[in-house]
């Protein structure tokens, strides 16, 4: 019996992690060698925002360059992997057994959340990709019940690569000038680290509240998107979570690079 696969929370950054040799690059580019070659990868990626759940049927989906003013080597790359309709059938079903509704979307290519990151764990770009899209308006709960209904894939050796940010306070970015070597500031380690520790204890109901609960919440996210991939990884990895912080480091200051492994 082999082991199921993890479902990985992979902050994703800027997208120049797909040029930038920082260590969240090298380590990305080292983490395929650690948890071997999975059948298919279904992504979960903070990029792609719904109404309702909807999944991407595409047979060869585009490289979807969703950035401006990056050099224009980053709009060159392409991650022609190919689609995964059928994993993508199989997560629809998976969700409306759940009593979650599902939507079907035949031309969704990959958004920088999905293909950066992959782009560096398989470059050969050769294993079925497809992606799962987010619902910003409905919380934190809400990711953890769809997370809940896809660990099943973990058994049939599907990745659930889970693709956000643990801290994103753009805002202070723009205010203060920061540059890619910028010391984050304190309310982005003390977020990142309430993090780790939560993860760590298995406090979940820390973690679905982060809002109200966890230190300088709203300032690391103003908005919602960049976070509510984690509850996807925390709800596909089961009770009691059991999670390795695979990586940490910090990128143009507000940017947590941790990645994190749900077993
Ligand atoms: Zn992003």
């Amino acid at each position: 019996m082999t082991e199921p696969m993890p479902a990985l929370f992979v902050s994703h950054g800027s997208p120049m992690l797909a040029l930038d040799e920082s260590g969240a690059h090298h380590f990305l580019k080292g983490l395929s060698r650690r948890i071997g070659r999975p059948e298919n990868i279904l992504v979960v990626s903070a990029h792609w925002e719904t109404g309702a759940p909807t999944v991407s049927t595409a047979q060869e989906p585009e490289t979807i360059h969703d950035f401006g003013g990056f050099p224009e080597a980053l709009y060159r790359l392409r991650y022609p992997a190919p689609g995964a309709p059928a994993l993508a059938g199989e997560t629809a079903k998976l969700l409306e057994e759940a009593g979650l509704s599902v939507s079907r979307e035949g031309s969704r290519g990959f958004d920088h959340g999905a293909w950066i990151p992959l782009m560096l764990m398989y470059p050969e770009a050769e294993i079925p990709v497809t992606q799962l899209s987010i619902q910003p308006s409905l919380g934190p709960q809400h990711h953890y019940r769809l997370g809940q209904a896809l660990q099943p894939l973990r058994d049939r050796g599907t990745l659930i690569v889970a693709s956000g940010a643990v801290t994103h306070d753009l805002e202070t970015f723009f205010r203060s000038g920061f540059t890619r070597d910028s010391e984050p500031p304190e309310s982005v380690d003390v977020f990142a680290e309430w993090v780790a520790d939560a993860v760590k204890d298995a406090r979940l109901e820390d973690l679905l509240d982060y809002r109200a609960r966890a230190p300088h919440a709203v300032q690391n996210h103003p908005t919602e998107e960049h976070f509510l991939p984690l509850f996807v990884a925390c709800g596909a990895a089961g009770t009691p979570l059991r999670a390795e912080r695979l990586h940490n480091s910090k990128a143009y200051g507000v940017l947590a690079m941790d990645v994190y492994a749900m077993h």
